[in-house]
C-alpha cells in the first residue's frame, strides 16, 4: 500500500495542490486533529466523492485549547493516523509544525460574531477565534474546492460556513453527517478519556437529545423538554453547560417547533467535555 504524500509546509503542499490541478483534478481537503476515527473517516470517503485529490490535514491547533484545557493531554498517534489514511488512498497529509501554522510575530485573529456567540463561546471564549483563524490558515494555504466538515461539531461548522461566505474565500463548504457509536455515542477523539463505567454512562447524551427531538417534534413545549433533558444529565452524573433549541443556521434561541431546529447539548462527565447535537424532524434512519 502507497501511503500518502507528507507534507509539512505549506509551500509543499502548494505545490503538491497546484500539480493536482495542472492534471485536471478537483481538490478537496478535510481539517482535523488527528487520533482519528470513524467520524473522520467518513468526512475522507465524502472528500473522495467530490474531488480527485484529497487532502487531510492533522494538526492539534494551541489557539483553539485555553491554558487550563486538554492541549497537552489531547491523543495524537500520526503513526495510525497515516495507516488509516493510507487504507483510503488520500494523496496528501499536511502535518505542520506549530511554527509553520503561527510564525514567530504572528498577531491575526479572526473573530467571527453572529452563530459563533453564546453555546461554546459561553464556557469556551477563546475557542472559535483559534478555530477560524486556523481553519482560515487552511483554507487559504491548501485553497481546495471543497472543505468537508462533520456536524458532530455543529456550532463550528455554521461559524465556518459564516466567515467563508463573509470573506470571501473561494472553497466550498460541505457539512457530514455525525458517526456514531452502536449505543448512539458521537465518535470523539476525546472519548478515549472515558473510563468503562463513564463510557457507559456517555450513552445518556445521545439518549436526551433522541427524546427532547420526539417530544418537541409530537408538540410539547421546547422549554419544558429542555430542563427535564437537563435534569436527566444532571441526575446521571453530568455536569450541563447547556442544552438548547436553536435555529439550524444562524443558531439564533427558537421556542416554537421549526423544521430548521436542532438542539444542541454540551456537558462534562468528570474531566471529559461532551458535545452533540441532532435537528428535529426524524429522518428515516433513527439518530440524526
Ligand atoms: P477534530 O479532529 O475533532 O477537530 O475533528 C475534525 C473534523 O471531523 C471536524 O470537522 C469534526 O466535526 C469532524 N468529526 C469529529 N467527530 C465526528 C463524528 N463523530 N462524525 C462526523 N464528523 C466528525
Amino acid at each position: 500500500m502507497i501511503g500518502p504524500k507528507v507534507y509539512e509546509t505549506v509551500a509543499d503542499m502548494r505545490q503538491a495542490v497546484d500539480a493536482a490541478r495542472a492534471a485536471g483534478e478537483r481538490v478537496a481537503l478535510v481539517p482535523t486533529m488527528g487520533a482519528l476515527h470513524e467520524g473522520h473517516l467518513s468526512l475522507v470517503r465524502a472528500a473522495r466523492e467530490h474531488a480527485g485529490h484529497v487532502i487531510v490535514s492533522i494538526f492539534v491547533n494551541p489557539t483553539q485549547f485555553a491554558p487550563t484545557e486538554d492541549f497537552d493531554a489531547y491523543p495524537r498517534d500520526s503513526e495510525a493516523d497515516l495507516k488509516l489514511l493510507a487504507g483510503l488512498g488520500v494523496e496528501g497529509v499536511f502535518m505542520p509544525p506549530a511554527t509553520e501554522i503561527y510564525p514567530p510575530g504572528f498577531a491575526t485573529v479572526v473573530s467571527v460574531g453572529g452563530p459563533a456567540e453564546g453555546l461554546e463561546s459561553a464556557t469556551r471564549p477563546h475557542f472559535f477565534g483559534g478555530v477560524a483563524t486556523v481553519v482560515t490558515k487552511l483554507l487559504l494555504a491548501a485553497l481546495p474546492d471543497v472543505a468537508i466538515f462533520g456536524e458532530k461539531d455543529y456550532q463550528q461548522l455554521c461559524v465556518i460556513r459564516r466567515f467563508v461566505r463573509d470573506l470571501d474565500i473561494p472553497v466550498e463548504i460541505l457539512g457530514g453527517p455525525t458517526v456514531r457509536e452502536e449505543d448512539g455515542l458521537a465518535m470523539s477523539s476525546r472519548n478515549r478519556y472515558l473510563g468503562t463505567e463513564a463510557r457507559r454512562t456517555a450513552a445518556l447524551v445521545p439518549q436526551v437529545l433522541n427524546e427532547a427531538i420526539e417530544r418537541i417534534d409530537a408538540g410539547e413545549e421546547a422549554s419544558t423538554v429542555l430542563a427535564e433533558g437537563t435534569a436527566r444529565l444532571t441526575q446521571g452524573g453530568f455536569a450541563v453547560d447547556y442544552l438548547e433549541l436553536r435555529d439550524a443556521e444562524t443558531l439564533a434561541p427558537v421556542d416554537a417547533q421549526s423544521a430548521r431546529a436542532r438542539v444542541l447539548v454540551a456537558a462534562k462527565l468528570g474531566q471529559t467535555r461532551l458535545i452533540d447535537n441532532m435537528s428535529l424532524a426524524r429522518p428515516a434512519n433513527g439518530w440524526r
